[in-house]
């Protein structure tokens, strides 16, 4: 097993474009890593200069405590698991998962067979080993592609966005099954994803990237307690993070929806400004009919008009439009255009309790 420290990696593209732009991250021995960031972020690229797929074109990149920029893939001892499975049609379950240890050559046949079973054991795949990939289903496929990654006891495990091909319940089966494989066996894990709920569950920290530039290496809930700035705010969480325009008058705030008075400490932080940008995220919002009564005569509610609502079961959404002044608008709107997430410009979403049925016009 081993630590991977990026020291200031690099990667510029012919035309001097960056896809990754001065990354330092160090990823403990044992330690589950995620890197996340919208499409094109650059993240796929630090994950193949890790494996070696990519040349490095500045920094250091250390795999327990050596240089590996020169390494070729080979000589790196780690395992890759890609999107696409890369199962050999023709060869059955048993000699795909055989496959990397065929290479090595001088394993002995019966301790082949043993590392192989082994690994079908771990991912349950023991009765399908004489099958062909074609006759697996999706998730069966992917077990297949990381008991080929098990089976070689590699220094780390990289993960290129494994799940993205399977439909959301089988997702979510060999999401546990994967953080489950990797608490046991402790190997460096590094996980490229551009799916929340693998970020939020999977890692035991994530690195958010934003147009090759790294913006913060946390726990997630670090990440959605105390993030940096308004992209890493906006970017983790769902339903995204609300970014209502907040007009400063001295120690109070006007939003879309209701007026604020800051405690002192904030009103020094917003001191001299005039216009600014409350994240509130969906889960703050209650239903006012079921709030503790002493809190409602605190002043803490308020009228918003409700336009569409989604029940989910255990919470619903009510969806809440408002206006922007010219100036948040715009900045509004090259956020969400980032984000990818439309929505957030115009208005907001609670997420409230699911018994609430709330209607529009009604109190949130
Ligand atoms: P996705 O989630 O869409 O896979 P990503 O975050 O993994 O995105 P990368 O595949 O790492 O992003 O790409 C980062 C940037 O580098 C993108 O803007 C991409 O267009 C660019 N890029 C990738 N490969 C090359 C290449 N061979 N030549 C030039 N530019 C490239």
């Amino acid at each position: 097993m081993a630590a991977i420290e990026m020291r200031n990696i690099v990667k510029e593209y012919g035309d001097g474009f960056k896809a990754v732009n001065d990354v330092s991250i160090d990823i403990a021995d044992g330690e589950f890593m995620i890197l996340v960031g919208p499409s094109g972020c650059g993240k796929s690229t630090l994950l193949r200069m890790i494996v070696g797929l990519e040349d490095i074109t500045g920094g250091d990149m250390l795999i327990g405590g050596n240089r590996v920029n020169e390494k070729a893939p080979r000589d790196r001892n780690l395992s890759m698991v890609f999107q696409n499975y890369a199962l050999y049609p023709h060869l059955s379950v048993f000699e795909n998962i055989a496959f990397p240890l065929r290479l090595k050559r001088g394993i002995p046949e019966e301790e082949v067979r043993q590392r192989v079973e082994e690994a079908a054991a771990t991912l349950e795949l023991t009765e399908h080993l004489q099958r062909k990939p074609a006759n697996l289903s999706g998730g069966q496929r992917q077990r297949v592609a990381m008991g080929r990654a098990i089976v070689r006891q590699a220094d780390a495990f990289l993960f290129d966005e494994p799940l993205s091909n399977l439909d959301a319940k089988l997702r979510g089966q060999m999401r546990t099954e994967i953080s489950r494989m990797q608490r046991r066996m402790g190997t460096t894990t590094v996980y490229v994803t551009h799916d929340q709920t693998e970020a939020m569950t999977l890692g035991d920290r994530v690195a958010v990237l934003r147009k090759g530039v790294l913006q913060q290496v946390a726990s997630p809930r670090e990440l959605y307690e105390q993030p940096v700035n308004l992209f890493v705010a906006g970017f983790i969480g769902s339903p995204p993070m609300n970014f209502l325009p907040a007009v400063v008058e001295g120690a109070r705030l006007r939003l879309p929806f209701f007026e604020l008075d800051l405690s002192d400490d904030l009103a020094a932080r917003v001191e001299g400004k005039e216009l600014l940008l409350a994240g509130v995220r969906p889960e703050y919002f209650e239903d006012a009919r079921l709030v503790d009564p002493t809190k409602r005569d605190a002043g803490h509610t308020f009228r918003a008009r409700v336009d569409v609502t989604e029940w989910l079961g255990d919470s619903q959404y009510a969806y809440l439009p408002f206006d922007a002044p010219d100036e948040i608008a715009q900045q509004l709107s090259e956020l969400a255009r980032e984000l990818d997430s439309e929505a957030l410009r115009t208005q907001a979403v609670a997420s409230i309790d699911s018994m609430s049925r709330v209607r529009e016009n009604s109190e949130v």
